[in-house]
């Protein structure tokens, strides 16, 4: 299983790209996608750029050339709804283009001509892990579930966030991740938007954008991470004292930043009799979810993993 991240600007995938391990960077559309490993998970990061056009070619190039099973948006957006402040933040039920506007011809607001789905729900178990993580990060953070606005505008004022709200029963609004869930709904591919609120996309917003987006985007990326370490299958090591190849597969985990649990088949019969239900016999055995490999290799342990 990998997962796609996605940001739309420097500031909310810097604390990604740190965190990551032996990271492989691959550059298609002129974007950049970084491979590695990130709260114990295979993940591809990626600066789309800013906008919807972007935002979709980003996602069908994760979906098509990096092969995630799930993408995730991480990042910063004007506040829409009236009770939500700078700093909170908004984990999607589901995303509409605002922009998208052929009324004039009898289609209703961000309808798409012609089809019957323009509203594209997010992952629910994506939405309730985001909302958890969200949860740990203390009382004085505050996080709500609710629609996301995507349109090529940066919104930036108050009647135009006003009738946003009443038009789209809203939480914020954001320039691109309605195009990543399209995209994802698209390929069959479970999606979630985390955004944290840089501002109030009113009068204010240019000033409040420059100065919030760090802390914003620190948010978004807090509850990404906390998310991923629970989506992750921990890793079991099956191994014995003094047992060299056991040792390089811990070591090899360790350096992926894959967290693992070590059990001593020595000590336990009910561990010796798990590591036969594999088919295995002798150790080490690595296990990932449902599968598992013996001895240590490189390359099949990336299987496991992948
Ligand atoms: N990097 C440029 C442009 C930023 S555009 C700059 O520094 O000026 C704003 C970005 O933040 C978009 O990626 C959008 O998704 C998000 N965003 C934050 N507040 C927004 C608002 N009020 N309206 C629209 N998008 C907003």
């Amino acid at each position: 299983m990998r997962v796609g991240i996605i940001g739309a600007m420097d500031e909310e995938i810097a604390l990604y790209l740190e965190a990551m391990q032996e990271t492989k960077t691959t550059t298609k559309a002129g974007i950049t996608y970084y491979e590695g490993t990130f709260s114990g998970r295979q993940v591809v990061l990626c600066k789309s750029g800013v906008g919807k056009v972007n935002a979709s070619v980003c996602t069908q190039i994760l979906i098509d050339a990096f092969g995630v099973d799930q993408v995730i948006f991480t990042g910063v957006a004007g506040a829409v709804h009236p009770e939500l402040n700078i700093g909170d933040i908004v984990v999607s039920t589901d995303c509409v283009q605002h922009d998208m506007d052929v009324t004039p011809l009898g289609f209703k607001p961000g309808q798409i001509p012609f089809t019957e789905k323009w509203i594209w729900e997010a992952d629910q178990h994506l939405v309730q892990l985001a909302v958890e993580a969200g949860q740990q990060l203390g009382e004085d953070i505050h996080v709500v579930t609710g629609r996301i606005l995507s349109g090529d505008q940066f919104v930036a004022d108050r009647e135009k966030v006003k009738a946003l709200y009443e038009e789209f029963a809203a939480s914020c609004t954001e320039m691109e991740g309605a195009a990543v869930a399209q995209v994802c709904a698209m390929n069959e591919k479970p999606f979630v938007v985390v955004r944290s609120m840089s501002d109030k996309a009113d009068g204010s917003a240019h000033v409040n954008f420059v100065e919030f987006t760090k802390l914003a985007s620190q948010r978004s990326y807090a509850i990404v991470e906390q998310m991923l370490s629970k989506l992750s299958p921990k890793a079991i090591v099956y191994s014995t004292k003094g047992c060299v190849d056991c040792e390089l597969v811990k070591q090899w985990l360790t350096a992926k930043g894959i967290e693992f649990e070590v059990r001593d088949v020595m000590t336990s019969r009910a561990y010796q009799e798990e590591v036969e239900r594999f088919g295995f016999m002798g150790v080490p055995v690595t296990v990932a979810g449902d599968k598992a490999f013996k001895g240590f290799h490189p390359d099949e342990l990336e299987k496991l993993f992948s």
